[in-house]
């Protein structure tokens, strides 16, 4: 991907970056509040704000719609910041441009749909303005890379992503799962690309942001966006999520900054002679892993000789039940060993089926 750096096409007003703003635009005086509260800090690089929301629900509030659009611009005028809003088809584009909104976002929603996206990239070819893509709803990286690269092949080179975390069917104590592994595999693939968190929609619950804003600080992520309202119990939309601007002030100020190369030798040397400790560790790991898939296989024959199934389901939950009772005496966590043994014994299944012939 062609990208320009963050830094050139968006004003910094803090380390780490902050975009703040409502959910929703829900009318001039809350937006106009709102960006008040907000600028008086002087941390924030652009207010973001929902004119058109995707509710799960039918019936919710779905937005002010383009009238919101110019409460929006105002707001940014007024206090010389950039604006954001999200767009979820060719027609909003048209709208959020004709109201010369800075920036624009592509919700989670909408980054599942790769027409929409394609839809949005033509609507924005010859067109130079920023664009943040959300993860789509669910953990899947290259989805997420390819509305990307669809933005990127249309000439959008002011781009980030923003990582909003996952729909799960029970995620506690959050709303949304961060599987920070998919931040991991998108940095990996584009180490060019900046990444900001979206802790309002990870967390769901206003007392939970300033913990995963430092768990985004922790990771490396280079930028918080993050849903404030003069009001929230008032909010139209996501009210418990939503922070006051002081209250978000707060969280900002009490962040401890990480910095991922640092210059101390004392420091070097400590993390060196911990990671050679690990780096010796994962070669056990792999050596244990390679002799328990050879004996994995050599039972492929004996299942099909004696026609077995190769899936034994109470051999598979007896397993299970006895490694995760004997990690529990070793106070490992439950959902780790669960996942590690899940993944353990798929391909120990694999090697069986594609060794059932060798005898
Ligand atoms: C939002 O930012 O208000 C929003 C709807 O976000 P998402 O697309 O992450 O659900
Ligand atoms: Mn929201």
């Amino acid at each position: 991907m062609d990208i320009e750096k963050i830094e050139t096409w968006l004003k910094l007003k803090s380390d780490p970056l902050l975009i703040a703003g409502p959910c929703s635009v829900e009318s001039e005086e809350q937006m106009m509040a709102t960006a008040a509260g907000l600028a008086e800090s002087g941390l924030v690089s652009a207010f973001r704000g929902g004119v058109w929301k995707p509710r799960t629900k039918p019936g919710s509030f779905e937005g002010i719609g383009s009238p919101a659009l110019k409460w929006l611009k105002q707001a940014g005028i007024e206090h010389d910041i950039p604006v954001i809003t999200e767009v979820a088809n060719a027609q909003h584009v048209e709208e959020a441009l004709n109201a010369e909104i800075d920036m624009l976002w592509i919700g989670a929603r909408t980054t599942v749909n790769p027409f929409y996206v394609q839809e949005i990239a033509d609507a924005l070819k010859g067109v130079d303005i920023p664009v943040f893509v959300k993860n789509p709803i669910h953990p899947e990286v290259g989805l997420w890379l390819g509305a990307l690269e669809r933005l990127n092949q249309a000439g959008v080179k002011k781009l980030a992503a923003i990582h909003r975390g996952f729909y799960a069917y029970q995620s506690q104590p959050f709303r949304n799962e961060p599987k920070w592994e998919v931040f991991f595999e998108l940095r990996r693939i584009a180490p060019e690309l900046p990444v900001l968190c979206d802790p309002s929609h990870i967390a769901g619950k206003s007392e939970l942001i300033g913990e995963v804003c430092q768990s985004a600080l922790d990771l490396g992520m280079d930028g918080l966006i993050v849903e404030s309202h003069i009001q929230p119990e008032k909010a139209l939309s996501d009210a418990r999520q939503q922070l006051r601007p002081t209250d978000l002030n707060a969280v900002y100020q009490a962040l401890e900054h990480r910095d991922e190369a640092i210059d101390d030798r004392r420091f070097i040397a400590k993390l060196e002679e911990l990671r050679s400790e690990i780096d010796q560790i994962d070669l056990e790991i792999l050596r244990w892993i390679g002799k328990r898939l050879e004996i994995a296989k050599a039972i492929g024959p004996v299942k099909y000789e004696n026609q077995a199934t190769i899936f034994q389901m109470k051999r598979w939950f007896k397993v299970l039940e006895n490694r995760k009772d004997q990690a529990k005496e070793m106070k490992l966590d439950d959902e780790m060993v669960h996942e590690i043994f899940q993944l353990l014994h798929k391909y120990s299944i694999d090697a069986q089926i594609k060794n059932h012939g060798e005898a």
